[in-house]
């Protein structure tokens, strides 16, 4: 239990209403039994809140930052893939000497949980210390039922042991494992009738995703294992338009997705289905960035419907090794074009609901006290500089963690 008074504060609350960024100013805020209680000027602080005061000298406090899409646990590395690329060795020889996706479901099926724990830890504390609260991480480098297993029971013992929220997605239809490729109807099979109803009875994970793309799985299939999701009581969203316009947007929403994320080639259709489902759109620079993208998502026509937009790292070991989200918040501005505002509401208030967790994502009454106090000037500030860490410190449910 955490009970404080903090006084002379700056919330970027990110609560929706007329100011920029909700900027509640020189604001006195009370956090008790992990949440936060009451915010509002100092002399009209109630007296039955007796607890500790510490002054924030002006500094401005945000939500803690929310990644909303990572594929964070994983087996060995792509370093030596990396270099390869770069001294001119093509996509197709890597893949034929055992590169690729293949490679790390490899890896991943080989390693101990102990070390798989000790991998993603090394990865999170980067993030962590730029104010990361909570992280989804996604499963999909196992491709069989034990290793699927294993790499949400990893996502489990991390959410024990660290100090900040872990959340887990089952993404058993990441690629279909080599011992399946000629015949993946049995493949999704298992997914549908072994891999899901375990992961639903044990309580794994909270979400289904997919990579619904030419190379990945197709519409139809993805259909099947969303139906069985459903049947489940378990939550989907999905991996769509990011090569290719394979209508996954449209199927997310038609399941009522949570979120439905890349989304390059995105119909403004899609989007009118999306803005109907209250599905959200979580965009991922650092996958456009590093796969040399040049088409970038339809932000325009989603501010258009007014569909939120979530910005998250897809932290993984091909596409996207990134392990800032702050630079996501830059890239999200610079390359998408969002706003300094929309890219932080990116990885706050529409990262929360892109997770469908209600109680987090802005500063408000209720809401619990997951915070990061900034050493910077402006709200803005946050997505301006490329890289560098302006964290002065992180609270989650109300404890100082950093
Ligand atoms: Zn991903």
């Amino acid at each position: 239990m955490s009970n404080k008074i903090w006084t002379n504060v700056n919330l970027i609350s990110m609560q929706k209403n007329e100011t920029p960024y909700g900027l509640i100013e020189n604001t006195a805020m009370v956090i008790e039994n992990d949440y936060i209680a009451w915010i509002g000027p100092e002399e009209e602080l109630p007296n039955h809140y007796d607890y500790e005061m510490e002054d924030a000298e002006g500094d401005y406090m945000s939500p803690g930052l929310i990644d909303c899409h990572t594929h964070l646990i994983y087996g060995g590395n792509r370093i030596d893939e990396f270099e390869k690329r770069l001294n001119g060795v093509s996509y197709e020889e890597i893949a034929k000497s055992g590169g690729g996706i293949l490679s790390t479901v490899q890896a991943t099926r080989d390693a101990t949980e102990a070390e798989l724990i000790e991998s993603a830890n090394k990865r999170l504390s980067h993030l962590k210390a730029e104010g990361v609260t909570t992280i989804e991480v996604k499963s999909g480098y196992g491709l069989n039922t034990e290793t699927e297993l294993k790499m949400l029971s990893v996502s489990r013992t991390m959410n024990v042991n660290n100090d900040i929220d872990v959340i887990a997605t089952f993404l058993g239809a990441h690629a279909i494992p080599d011992e399946y490729k000629n015949n993946r109807d049995d493949y999704i099979d298992l997914i549908i009738n072994e891999m899901l109803p375990k992961i639903a009875e044990q309580k794994m994970a909270t979400a289904v995703d997919g990579f619904c793309e030419t190379i990945g799985f197709q519409y139809q299939e993805m259909e099947k294992i969303f139906i069985k999701a459903k049947e489940l009581g378990l939550n989907v969203k999905l991996h769509a338009e990011q090569l290719s316009n394979q209508n996954g947007a449209k199927l997310a929403a038609k399941y009522d997705a949570l979120s439905a994320d890349h989304l390059e080639h995105l119909t403004e259709d899609a989007i009118l289905n999306m803005k109907e489902a209250g599905t959200i759109a979580v965009l991922l620079p650092g996958a456009y960035y590093t796969l040399r993208d040049s088409k970038c998502p339809p932000i325009d026509l989603l501010r258009k419907h007014k569909v939120p937009m979530a910005v998250a790292t897809d932290c993984n070991p091909g596409s996207s090794p990134v392990l800032s989200l702050k630079l996501m918040i830059n890239m999200a501005s610079t390359i998408f074009q969002l706003t300094p505002e929309e890219a932080i509401a990116g990885v706050t208030r529409n990262a929360a609901k892109a997770l469908g967790l209600r109680d987090r994502g802005i500063i408000k009454e209720g809401m619990l006290a997951d915070l990061v106090r900034w050493d910077i000037e402006h709200p803005a500030e946050l997505a301006y500089y490329v890289g560098g860490n302006q964290v002065k410190s992180v609270i989650k449910n109300g404890k100082i963690i950093l």
